[in-house]
């Protein structure tokens, strides 16, 4: 059936069925969950994608892709591995551009172009919204145009650029454990937070600092008082 929303000449497959179920902004949690895909986070290696359907696994966990549009992906994959590489390629590559532009806004240094440019591809995103019927009234959902690995991809990256020049970028952080890379925001009441996680990296650099403390005293031959300022 095709939506009166949409263009006449729009292929019948650019037409879910249902219409979207998942908001449209994806939340900074699985956009800062994406950026630390691949990297050692608290002393593990998290999740990679290691290959196309992988990826249609963790967008499809995260409501960024429809069913209807993974079960299509996951036959095109099967028929034209080349296909699933590109994808997962398009994927990294964008994923790896917007961890180059949290960075440099972390670090308070210019961004790369490149990397400018490859989110500001992944931007280029193309959805319509509509008005659904619902119990009360209407809602408004959304549909996507085209390819629905960039609509994922979309989602995320918008997520980031709204953060990064609306919301609250001086809240972003990367971990300070040295074994750690992962990227957070700052949601202390202070905004001094230096560790993705207090109770794994932080308690670690207490630990550290308590050692080094130790071994200065050692060191200097001292009674082992502790300088309580210290
Ligand atoms: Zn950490």
């Amino acid at each position: 059936m095709n939506n009166p929303l949409l263009p006449a000449d729009t292929p019948a497959d650019t037409q879910p069925a249902v219409v979207d179920r998942h908001g449209h902004i994806a939340p900074i949690e699985d956009c800062l969950e994406f950026l630390n895909t691949g990297r050692p986070v608290r002393r593990r290696h998290t999740h990679e994608f290691g290959g196309p359907t992988d990826a249609l696994d963790w967008f499809s966990a995260r409501n960024l892709l429809h069913d209807d549009a993974r079960r299509r992906l996951l036959a095109r994959y099967v028929a034209d591995p080349a296909a699933g590489a590109a994808d997962l390629e398009i994927i990294r590559r964008t994923r790896d551009a917007m961890r180059g532009l949290l960075e440099a806004t972390v670090q308070g240094r210019p961004v790369s172009p490149t990397d400018l440019r490859a989110v500001n591809r992944a931007l280029r995103t193309h959805y319509v919204y509509v008005l659904v019927p619902a119990p009360d009234g209407v809602s408004l959902g959304h549909q996507h145009l085209g390819d629905p690995i960039g609509g994922a991809l979309g989602r995320l990256a918008e997520t980031l650029a709204r953060e990064l020049s609306q919301g609250t970028p001086e809240r972003l952080r990367i971990c300070e454990s040295p074994d750690c890379t992962a990227a957070f925001l700052d949601t202390s009441r202070t905004g001094r937070r230096r560790w993705c996680d207090m109770a794994t990296c932080g308690n670690r650099a207490k630990a550290a600092r308590h050692r080094e403390r130790r071994r200065q005293l050692a060191a200097t031959g001292s009674s082992g008082a502790v300088d309580p300022t210290a």
